[in-house]
């Protein structure tokens, strides 16, 4: 039995408005994956940056090495920065593209430090202060920054501001759970899904809600066979249902 067909009037689980499913997904979730999520490091806004460049399209493990790399091999981003192109591509081949994403580094690191005047672990804490919005747009001036990689920079940093990432993984399951229409692509669901978040929710909810979301993606709700039958969100997900 359904918490939902007590009143049939009522919308069921698949059909429920998305400000109302996804509180209940996000409960279920985080009692899945054990809310409050930890963050999973603490760097400064400026090297959460790079980090975030250098993840795209590639697994964590492997940018992770790549982000290692980069900061053994060069004593500060000014170094990174004024380097050869062939010495900091070497260091990221752990990373999908790295022949793009070396040049997209230094021209980025390049950008911050003429807006800003000066380029080291602090150069980016100016944004702790400005309204997320702004700081959003901000950091989406620079090239090859999107909204998840400003909203990354924000939240995932030492900053720990309220914003919300959408990677594949979140993407998908919001797309099955029907929270956003299929036609949504990634950048243009970040909007949506933070805007059917509650107001009031702390940073820390916000970003729990990403992380939940994203883990279901890699643990349950896979992009080649879900596992519908064990997914603790199946009564609410049209896509699901429809695969039983
Ligand atoms: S029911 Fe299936 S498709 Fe829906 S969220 Fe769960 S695993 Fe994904």
């Amino acid at each position: 039995m359904s918490l939902f067909d007590d009143d049939p009037a009522l919308p069921s689980g698949p059909d429920l408005p998305p400000r109302e499913k996804v509180l209940l997904v996000h409960d279920r979730l985080c009692a899945e994956y054990h809310c409050p999520i930890p963050h999973f490091h603490e760097l400064d806004p400026l090297s959460e940056l790079v980090s975030s460049l250098l993840s795209h399209r590639t697994k964590n493990a492997d940018s992770g090495q790549a982000f290692r790399n980069l900061r053994e091999a060069f004593a500060d981003w000014p170094a990174v920065r004024d380097a050869p192109v062939a010495d900091v591509q070497a260091t990221l081949a752990p990373c999908t593209w790295p022949e793009q994403k070396a040049p997209r580094v230094q021209e980025v690191l390049r950008r911050v430090g003429e807006e800003r005047g000066e380029l080291n672990e602090t150069s980016l804490d100016f944004l702790e202060h400005l309204p997320v919005p702004e700081a959003r747009a901000w950091l989406e001036q620079l090239p090859g920054v999107g909204p998840k990689t400003s909203a990354a920079v924000l939240s995932f940093s030492r900053l720990h501001r309220r914003a919300l990432p959408v990677d594949s993984h979140h993407h998908r399951v919001a797309q099955r759970l029907g929270l956003i229409p299929q036609s949504v692509d990634v950048g243009p669901a970040h909007k949506i899904l933070e805007a059917q978040l509650p107001a009031e929710w702390t940073a820390q909810q916000v970003y729990d809600n990403h992380e939940v979301l994203m883990l279901h993606g890699q643990r349950c709700c896979f992009y080649q066979n879900p596992e519908c039958r064990r997914c603790p969100v199946l009564e609410l997900c049209p896509f699901g249902l429809a695969r039983l």
